[in-house]
């Protein structure tokens, strides 16, 4: 545990002998019990122990901060959100300042190029409001390809529109991962974002946890993301 940056030694030694650990569903209270970190389950604290060193959590956003490793200018950054993590953790990819929902956060360098590398296609899904009633020209524009000044988008799925007086709500899944991609889609048809979150990224979707809030993910999770 302490190799895993969780704490120091005494510290590890004290969570254990309060029986914060569980290994395979037991607690285990007797300082010294030999584990496998690969194949045992160890919860500390009811989250799993990652592989040696490493963290992946999945934050959910609030607007208002920067996604950034450090900000110069003492602005709100999302780091300030994960103070809690024992290790140095860098957000995977970005979202805008105005934007909120699921952003991960790890020191796996091998994993964050899964998730952001074109090539792997992670879907990333976003619940877009947009200025104006889209009509279904601008929703199969959405979906077929947007010419924006770096070439067109790949093709798009559209889920959930929903119109309000004088506003759509949508779902779009892309697996590109541009700079301001979705704002500047909805803004290419005429319908600027009003407010936009990140709802799922792969398997991975907020449930169960609150705007401000952060996770680890489960060895099942980070599994099915390699
Ligand atoms: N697309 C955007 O335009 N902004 C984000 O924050 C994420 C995706």
């Amino acid at each position: 545990m302490a190799q895993a940056g969780i704490a120091s030694r005494r510290k590890c030694e004290e969570m254990i002998l309060q029986g914060n650990v569980r290994v395979n569903g037991q607690i285990v209270r007797e300082l010294g019990t030999k584990v496998n970190i690969a194949t045992d389950q160890i919860l500390v604290q009811g989250q799993p122990l990652q592989k040696q060193g490493y963290a992946c959590v999945l934050l959910n956003k609030p607007t208002g901060y920067i996604t950034t490793a450090m900000d110069t200018h003492n602005r709100p950054t999302v780091m300030d959100l994960v103070k809690s993590v024992p290790v140095r953790i860098y957000p995977v990819g970005r979202l805008d300042l105005d934007t909120s929902g699921l952003l991960l956060l790890t020191n796996d360098g091998e994993l964050t190029n899964r998730l952001i590398h074109p090539r792997y296609h992670v879907e990333k899904t976003y619940r877009v409001k947009a200025k104006g009633l889209i009509p279904e020209s601008g929703l199969e524009r959405l979906e077929s390809g947007v010419p924006l000044d770096d070439g067109i988008t790949a093709p798009a799925r559209l889920e959930h529109v929903q119109y309000g007086k004088n506003w759509t709500v949508l779902h779009l899944t892309i697996h590109e991962g541009r700079n301001r991609q979705v704002r500047r889609m909805l803004e290419t048809i005429g319908h600027p974002v009003l407010e936009l979150e990140r709802i799922q990224m792969g398997p991975l979707t907020l449930a169960g946890v609150a705007r401000g809030q952060f996770r680890h993910l489960t060895k099942q999770e980070l599994q099915s993301l390699y």
